[in-house]
């Protein structure tokens, strides 16, 4: 459980004997005089807390939900009778159904007796990490809610591409969601991190998420971000512009938006299998020239379709060479269409918000396996979507921008004071160093 607690303490009398041995400078005499001293240390009994109870008071037992367990086959399991079972089960259904919310696989904890028959006490339930139920029934009958403690850490990374980002963040032991952050939600439109270059350098300030002290869940938020990419200096700075709605964005030093009104892709934990390609030959045509103007995203079936960017649905319906399709007005001047869908999720004149999901990945239609092609509009023309400058999405407004600057003062000079740990020469690396499979 919780080590770092426990080896602090320990309600046993600690004898530390200390042989100090001092060899006298004297050549006549060749005996070590030796001192020998005893000190008792007291320390405090042992007592730990958990879910506000302290845990020496009982016997623990601890487990997880398995199949054809019920509050009453537990409680019953553990010395309570049914009459009672009953009645704290009625009391504390205003607060948590226990007859239906258990779910295999979660664990639970129970706070029995310290006598010969254990008797169960009290019956915690923990339906996620960080929130527990509590059901106490030694004296009264009590239930309620908790949470536990979250804590977050605000750490800073540096690092130096030698290969890929991958590798880097591995060659530290930081986290690949650093790299997954900043390529896909800070800086998709600003650089590309399948073309990273040798030499391109980062400094992130970043919060790491730990519940309870002990059980790390893993990088929370990145806070601010420098990244020198081809030696021009890339900064990003998170910041909410809507507390109400939760909007967070990033932004420049010069509070410019680092997104885009278009996401990169209508899929998450995307492959391109094939680009925009006016040249497009292919073997089943005879190589003949069969021009591709969509962007074909591969991604198992089922996997959800994004709109990416806000609009309104013009089309949504089946054709045997498109499949199951959507097409989305923006603008005056972008349409975006997605093909093959498994499942649509929209229908026409429905207004859509970018990320809503439109549908699903399927392979309807002329295609030979799951994926969606995505097609791009500019001015009533098919366009390659990574060629264009997309425009900006909706800038900082003027009284947020004066706010956003002070904001970001201390942070930038944070961020700037970050020194870059010295860069390690190929010649001081191990000569088998792990090749890592590049997940483009
Ligand atoms: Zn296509």
């Amino acid at each position: 459980m919780d080590k770092t607690r426990n080896s602090k303490l320990g309600n046993r009398y600690l004898i530390v004997l200390i042989v100090a041995i001092i060899f006298m400078g004297c050549k006549d005499d060749p005996k070590p005089e030796v001192i020998e001293e005893e000190i008792a240390v007291l320390e405090e009994p042992i007592e730990t807390y958990e879910f506000g109870f302290k845990l020496e008071d009982y016997i623990v037992k601890r487990d997880t939900i398995r199949k054809g367990d019920t509050f009453g086959v537990i409680l019953d399991r553990n010395h309570v009778g049914y009459p009672k079972i009953f009645n704290i089960a009625e009391k504390a259904k205003d607060t948590f159904d226990i007859r239906r919310s258990l779910q295999v696989g979660k664990p639970y904890t129970l706070l029995c007796a310290k006598d010969s028959l254990e008797t169960a006490k009290c019956f915690i339930y923990q339906p996620n990490l960080e929130e527990y139920v509590v059901i106490n029934f030694q004296d009264s009958i009590q239930a309620y809610k908790s949470r536990k403690p979250i804590k977050y850490v605000e750490k800073t990374a540096t690092g130096v591409i030698t290969n890929n980002i991958s590798e880097t963040l591995d060659e530290q032991g930081l986290s690949p969601r650093l790299a997954y952050k900043m390529a896909d939600e800070i800086y998709a439109w600003t650089i590309d991190f399948r073309r990273l270059q040798k030499g391109d350098r980062f400094k992130v300030i970043y919060t790491d998420k730990y519940i309870d002290d002990t059980i790390y869940t893993g990088v929370h938020n990145i806070k601010a971000a420098y990244f020198e990419h081809n030696h021009e200096p890339f900064y990003a700075f998170e910041f909410e512009t809507d507390s109400v709605k939760g909007i967070i964005d990033y932004f420049n030093e010069e509070a410019k938006n680092l997104r885009r009104a278009f996401l990169k892709a209508p899929v998450k934990f995307k492959r391109i299998s094939s680009r925009y390609n006016l040249k497009r030959r292919i073997a089943v045509y005879g190589y003949k020239v069969r021009p591709h103007r969509g962007t074909d995203f591969a991604a198992s079936i089922g996997t959800p379709i994004m709109a990416t960017a806000n609009g309104t649905v013009t089309k949504s319906s089946y054709t045997g060479g498109n499949g199951n399709y959507v097409k989305i007005r923006h603008n005056a001047t972008y349409e975006t269409q997605y093909l093959h869908m498994k499942k649509r999720n929209v229908k026409v004149g429905q207004f859509v918000k970018q990320g809503d999901v439109i549908g699903w990945v399927g392979m309807t239609g002329n295609t030979g396996g799951p994926h969606v092609c995505y097609r791009f509009w500019k001015n009533g023309k098919q366009v390659d979507p990574f060629k264009q400058k997309l425009p900006e999405a909706k800038p900082i407004s003027d009284s947020l921008k004066v706010k956003y600057l002070d904001f970001i003062k201390p942070i930038k000079y944070e961020l700037d004071n970050i020194l870059f740990k010295p860069v390690i020469l190929d010649e001081d690396l191990p000569e088998q160093t792990i090749i890592k499979q590049a997940n483009s």
